[in-house]
């Protein structure tokens, strides 16, 4: 294969698994995060629905499934996967935002990889904190511990 071919960036299997144009919010779409509950402190599940009314508008609803608390339009949750690390929070919103910063975060090329990644893209913002190599082993140790708190089922 001739050099001309080759082109600079990320390698194929992270591109594959990331380098996706972030989908714009259309209605009917549905976002599910997972936070504390404020009943129970168990693992509560929220859901944003971007409804298809006109103008746009969006309601969240918060359930439990551990107490069976119901909220709606809840305000000042907090995420459920989060654990100290290196004197911050490590958080992560479900299991798929954990996933990208396992892979982000094990890849020995995270420091370039960035740099390839437009801001828009949830990984391109990540804090300093999080990529320094120096801090590598205690970040995967708290995701390992983020991974464990994982309800079953995701
Ligand atoms: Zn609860």
């Amino acid at each position: 294969m001739p050099n001309r071919l080759r082109r600079p960036g990320p390698p194929l299997r992270f591109r594959q698994l990331h380098d996706r144009e972030p989908q714009p919010l259309r209605p009917g779409t549905r976002e599910s995060i997972l936070v504390a509950c404020p009943r129970c402190d168990g693992c509560a599940r929220l859901v944003t629905l971007y409804s298809e009314d006109t103008p746009p508008s969006r309601t969240r609803r918060m359930h439990c499934p551990a107490c069976g608390a119901i909220r709606e339009e809840p305000i000042g949750l907090r995420y459920w996967l989060r654990t100290d690390c290196c004197g911050h929070v490590l958080w992560a919103t479900g299991a798929e935002h954990l996933r990208e910063l396992e892979d982000y975060v094990r890849s020995p090329l995270r420091e370039r990889l960035r740099l390839f990644l437009p801001d828009r893209y949830r990984i391109a913002r990540l804090p300093r904190w999080l990529i320094l190599a120096r801090h590598r082993d205690e970040v995967l140790r708290g995701l390992a511990r983020l991974r464990r708190m994982l309800p079953t089922g995701g």
